[in-house]
């Protein structure tokens, strides 16, 4: 094959400036097995970035292969105009796994499109195009989910089909409640939220917001926040959309769902989902109240979402996820990545905090001896792991990228978690320096 640093100048030819590449010398990774990846190459890598949060099983897993091979023999694509078995079979396995309440789902090509269409939904039942997002949220890139993003560095128009109303919940580790504990921080974020309301002229559609924010950092809100939230929604009638991208299937350990770890504000009205169900395969969707779903009054369909090659991935990979009871492992071996990596950071000027639950661990960097974030050590580390054989992402509130983060297949064993660490704490100690 050709050298990387040819395809990267072909790239640069080619595609966007704007599309995100990792690494110095970007990684053309050519094929993957478990939880590891190879290069061109021929370097091995421990992956704990699963391609964001997408492989969510393991890489190559030969049951989700056999189930998209066997299909594609059969028929790549049919359409939604016509009946389709694995799209009804995932979709009565999604709704009921949803604890929404006579569920309905919708499937589409991407989480963007999900959050999209979910969009549209509270739209048209509630007859507003108001919108209340948090702070430092991520929602997608199409036009609407860009529209409501919270953060400023990845929604590149402030031009939008929606009027959005911006409250506080997501991070709190920075700005004026940096300094909160859990209660003062719930309570002044639903004073924002009761504020905001009582501004607003008009009706507000829906809440969209991440249980556990991805792109901003992997920061979680307190206990009581959603439900102190949703209590204040209902009396508006205004609906709650989960955007459970990142934190569905069991990731966060403790709960298959995110919303599932605020359970007093009980199931949303919406809940969207992408990324690990398809394994890597194109599958987002919807999940709502059939009162919600229904309300659109015209037809519709999506030309590739629920497309049967992806739905017989979807089957096998969630197959695999329940039958061997992955999120028990999210679990178990996250809990035990989580104090490893606390351990080896500890006395570290540049870790400011680790945090997180199940495989989805974030370490936020700073300029030691402050509370400024410090891209430039997530650089060091980044490089750092790359060279020693270990994949992680970055991520991080507006445009700090200081936060490193780890999520990797669910299927991580001990011993991969404990090499993890251990490449991890030469890294951090590299940019320590
Ligand atoms: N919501 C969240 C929370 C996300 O993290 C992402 C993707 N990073 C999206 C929506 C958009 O999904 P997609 O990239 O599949 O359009």
């Amino acid at each position: 094959g050709i050298p990387p640093h040819e395809l990267h100048a072909r790239h640069r030819a080619v595609l966007p400036d704007w599309l995100a590449l990792y690494y110095q010398r970007p990684l053309e990774i050519t094929h993957g097995e478990g939880r590891h990846v190879w290069d061109a190459e021929g370097n091995r890598y421990l992956d704990l970035f699963g391609g964001v949060l997408t492989t969510m099983t393991a890489h190559a897993l030969p049951e989700v292969t056999k189930a998209v091979s066997e299909q594609a023999e059969r028929i790549l694509h049919t359409s939604t105009l016509y009946l389709n078995r694995p799209m009804v079979d995932l979709a009565e396995r999604i709704a009921a796994l949803s604890g929404i309440p006579d569920a309905r789902v919708f499937f589409t090509a991407s989480g963007s499109e999900a959050n999209d269409t979910a969009l549209m939904l509270a739209t048209a039942y509630r007859q507003s195009n108001q919108v209340l997002a948090l702070r430092n949220s991520y929602h997608g890139r199409s036009f609407s989910a860009v529209g409501i993003t919270g953060n400023r560095s990845w929604s590149p128009t402030s031009l939008s089909p929606f009027h959005t109303l911006y409250v506080h919940g997501g991070v709190r580790t920075r700005g004026p409640f940096a300094h909160l504990d859990d209660a003062e921080f719930t309570a002044a974020c639903a004073e924002d939220l009761e504020d905001m309301l009582g501004q607003t002229r008009g009706s507000v559609a829906a809440l969209i917001a991440e249980p556990v924010q991805g792109i901003g950092g992997f920061t979680a809100p307190p206990d009581g926040l959603l439900a102190a939230f949703r209590e204040i929604l209902q009396q508006h009638g205004i609906l709650w959309i989960s955007d459970e991208v990142q934190t569905g299937w069991g990731r966060t350990g403790d709960h298959f769902w995110g919303w599932q770890a605020h359970a007093a504000a009980g199931p949303p009205d919406m809940l969207t989902f992408a990324k690990g169900i398809g394994n890597g395969m194109s599958i987002g969707g919807v999940v709502a109240r059939a009162e919600v779903m229904n309300c659109l009054d015209a037809n519709s369909f999506s030309t590739f979402g629920g497309s049967p090659v992806t739905m017989a991935a979807g089957n096998a990979n969630l197959t695999y996820l329940l039958e061997h009871d992955l999120q028990g492992n999210a679990r178990r071996v996250g809990g035990l990545l989580l104090e490893r990596l606390r351990a080896v950071s500890a006395g570290l000027g540049i870790v400011r905090e680790v945090r997180g639950r199940g495989l989805m661990l974030g370490i936020e960097l700073v300029l030691p001896g402050t509370e400024d974030p410090s891209p430039e050590a997530a650089s060091i580390v980044l490089e750092e792991t790359r060279a020693h054989g270990l994949l992680i992402g970055r991520a991080g509130g507006h445009s700090t990228n200081s936060v490193l983060r780890i999520a990797p297949p669910l299927t991580l064993t001990v011993a991969e978690a404990e090499e993890a660490a251990t490449i991890l704490e030469r890294a951090l100690r590299t940019a320590e320096i």
